[in-house]
């Protein structure tokens, strides 16, 4: 950053800040560039509440220039808070590179102190850190501030001191601030005088004192400020660096020159470098390497041993939320740092392990023997150890590095679709990045490239699928699912584009296309006198967050004039899990305006039963495949939840239907265990709308032959 533009921002901002006290302004200096700025005395002094209140107003204030995180170390000092120094970090994006400003400004006998600490990237990416600025502003430069009080905010500052000394005689100070032999471990200011009487010279270390002299001079030469750095030795014989920011300052009447300057102990200073430097390449949790270290050192690994293969892997922990959710954050940190406890003691050479966010956690080790095997089983030995009611279960992503000129970011992608495998699959405990993964993701661009154009030429159909009331094994209604038909791809199946447009928010869109189908074939069926039977909709996650989705409802029933009770709506059991707050006022706002809610894939995630009678569910939708390992098995573990959770909703008085019915067995299983209704291949696929028309015109005639059929 430009020096004399931090000086000026710094000063104006000041002086807006000291003159005017207001902050909005700020955002003018926060153009591109960090500033630093202090908190006003008057605000430390009524307290930590002030100087809270102050920060978050400067945080708002700072929100517009996308500074995104701040703090400030304050201390309660007696009556006050010392304000020991604030710090701006910015990630702009047009600095690209992370810098921190830390600002100290105090007052002196003789005017202003502004001390910038600047943190930068050099060439080399390493960390450096350079003072920017040390101005000594004259009293006039900026507003008034009480005197007294500003000292004793200079005197909080231990680790800095005020000095005046004549440059060009061998003269005692002419002053010094109590902080410089409290700095250097003196008793007090007596003690400090009578071991030195009072010469500056004197302390600074015999080889730094010429230099610095030179420096002194160097600078006054071309300004009349200066900065120079030194070691001051202390009482007990150790030095500390310090560094000196002064003025020269002459006299008028006398014509005698004074140095006024402020000597401030750097170690503290080197201290937050050093701590600072670490928090940039950790992750503060857990103390693992971030995800820019593991990419950097795992890149010099790579190329220091051209002929080892290498696999990256990723692994994250399943349902990890749920455990947030069900036994606290701090049981699920208290996991993330067993975990990480973990993989710092693995004893591998070339290995490198970070953790990239939240539970995922990454490696880098020599593909060899059995070390992927071993890992694998290691970690989930670790899991069983871990003190929960609870199954921890990982999942693994692999990513054999064949081409080391890839960068470790990408890599890293490369194991996150190995992960993506295993998560998605439920079996499989690792999965392998292969080539044709990437051919998958080509395929996802070719399905994001056709999605928009599908629509508006109608190449998306509704499909319905009929369900059953067991006892009766009548119609009762439908389930409206989308269908792509493209001309030049062909079918191409939901399970593999919905997943797609919940990311990247089409869905939304092509659910209303699809509800306002639905909505008109209910209308065409009133309208035309034929058998009217619930359809339920399904809404995505992602609908439930659009702004107004109630509205949207309210409107879509209005406007083709059919009663809410018509369109049901389903609801995943995951929506429900990732923000239950919110969901459930939406879904409860829906049930009041009269629309049926049913909770859709009821025991995929988890959402205990208890957790049922929270939330507003008309009916429960139970997909019989997420009940036992293998499909179709009716008996067992999977047997008994089904028993269970229907036994539960009846309690509840919620009716069940089970989903993915496709046997005899399971037919004749539902029926014993009281389940009212079905919906699955073994009654029938998703058909054409036409298709469905007809069943229920068939299934009417069936049982009420004398009604007729009514169709047009
Ligand atoms: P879902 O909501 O759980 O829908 C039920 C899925 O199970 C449908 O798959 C259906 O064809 C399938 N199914 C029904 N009976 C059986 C059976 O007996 N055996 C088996 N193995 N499967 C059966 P589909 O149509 O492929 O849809 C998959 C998922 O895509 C749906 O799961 C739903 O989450 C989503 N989806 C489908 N249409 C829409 C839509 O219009 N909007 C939104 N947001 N999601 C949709
Ligand atoms: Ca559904
Ligand atoms: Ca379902």
């Amino acid at each position: 950053m430009d020096q004399s533009k931090t000086v000026a921002l710094t000063k104006q901002l000041l002086r807006d800040y000291y003159e005017f006290g207001n902050i909005v302004d700020l955002r003018r200096l926060f153009t591109d560039d960090v500033v630093a700025f202090g908190i006003k005395s008057e605000s430390y002094k009524k307290g930590p509440k002030a100087v809270e209140h102050f920060l978050r107003q400067m945080h708002r204030a700072m929100e517009a220039c996308r500074i995104n995180k701040m703090s400030c170390v304050a201390k309660v000092v007696d009556d006050g808070v010392t304000v020991r120094a604030n710090v701006v970090y910015s990630t702009n994006e047009r600095m690209r590179n992370m810098q921190q400003v830390l600002v100290m400004f105090r007052e002196t006998p003789v005017g202003w102190m502004i001390c910038g600490l600047h943190f930068q990237r050099d060439v080399r990416h390493e960390l450096t850190y350079q003072m920017v600025s040390s101005q000594m502003l004259n009293r006039g430069e900026v507003g008034d501030g009480s005197m007294d009080e500003v000292m004793d905010m200079v005197s909080s500052y231990v680790n800095c001191a005020y000095v005046q000394y004549r440059p060009d005689t061998q003269l005692p100070m002419d002053y010094f601030s109590d902080e410089l032999w409290r700095m250097l471990g003196y008793g007090s200011g007596g003690e400090f005088s009578a071991s030195f009487q009072g010469y500056l010279e004197h302390i600074v270390h015999e080889q730094d004192l010429g230099p610095s002299r030179d420096e002194i001079r160097r600078q006054l030469f071309k300004g009349d400020s200066y900065q120079v750095e030194y070691r001051l030795r202390r009482h007990d014989g150790t030095y500390i660096w310090c560094m000196e920011c002064g003025r020269y300052v002459l006299d008028k009447e006398t014509g005698a020159g004074t140095f006024n300057a402020v000597v401030t102990n750097l170690s503290p200073l080197k201290q937050t470098h050093a701590s600072f430097l670490y928090n940039l390449r950790h992750d503060r949790l857990t103390n693992l390497f971030n995800k820019k270290t593991f990419c950097r050192q795992t890149a010099e690994i790579i190329a220091d041993h051209p002929d080892t293969e290498f696999e990256i892997m990723r692994f994250n922990i399943a349902r990890f939320k749920v455990i947030n959710d069900l036994f606290g954050e701090e049981t699920g940190d208290k996991l993330l740092k067993y975990v990480a406890h973990f993989l710092k003691s693995i004893r591998l050479d070339a290995c490198v392990y970070g953790r990239l966010y939240a539970d995922n956690f990454i490696l880098c080790y020599p593909t060899k023997g059995e070390v992927r095997q071993h890992l694998i089983h290691s970690l989930q030995m670790l899991a069983e150890s871990f003190a929960l009611d609870y199954r921890i279960d990982f999942y693994f992503g692999v990513y054999t590095i064949k081409d080391t000129t890839l960068s470790v970011t990408t890599m890293l992608d490369r194991a996150a679709m190995g992960l993506a495998r295993a998560a998605h699959n439920g079996l499989v405990v690792c999965g392998e990045y292969d080539d044709d993964m990437r051919e998958c993701i080509v395929n996802e661009q070719v399905i994001v490239n056709n999605m928009k154009s599908s629509l508006r030429r109608d190449e998306f159909l509704v499909y319905l699928q009929p369900k059953y009331e067991l006892k009766t094994e009548r119609i009762v209604g439908a389930e409206a699912l989308v269908r792509w038909l493209h001309p030049q791809l062909g079918f191409i199946s939901p399970a593999r584009f919905i997943p797609i447009f919940e990311q990247n928010g089409f869905i939304y869109q092509l659910d209303k296309y699809v509800w306002e189908k639905t909505c008109q074939l209910l209308k065409d069926d009133i309208d035309h006198g034929r058998p009217v039977l619930p359809i339920s909709i399904n809404v995505s996650r992602i609908d439930l967050y659009s702004p107004n989705i109630v509205r949207v409802f309210e409107s879509l029933v209005d406007r083709y004039e059919i009663p809410p009770k018509l369109l049901e709506l389903e609801l995943t059991e995951s929506a429900y899990v990732e923000n239950p707050q919110q969901i459930i006022e939406i879904a409860k706002e829906l049930q009041a305006k009269g629309f049926p809610i049913l909770m859709d894939d009821f025991g995929s995630g988890y959402s205990s039963l208890n957790m049922l009678k929270d939330m507003p569910v008309d009916i429960l939708k139970i997909d019989l495949k997420f009940l036992s390992d293998k499909q179709g098995e009716d008996h067992g573990r999977g047997g008994n939840i089904m028993t269970s959770v229907v036994r539960m909703a009846k309690w509840l008085d919620v009716p069940v239907i089970a989903e993915g019915v496709e046997t005899q067995a399971q037919v004749d299983f539902l029926r014993t265990i009281g389940c009212e209704c079905v919906q699955g291949f073994f009654y029938s696929k998703p058909v054409p709308i036409e298709v469905y028309e007809d069943l229920v015109a068939k299934d009417h005639q069936l049982m009420e032959p004398r009604s007729g059929n009514n169709r047009a």
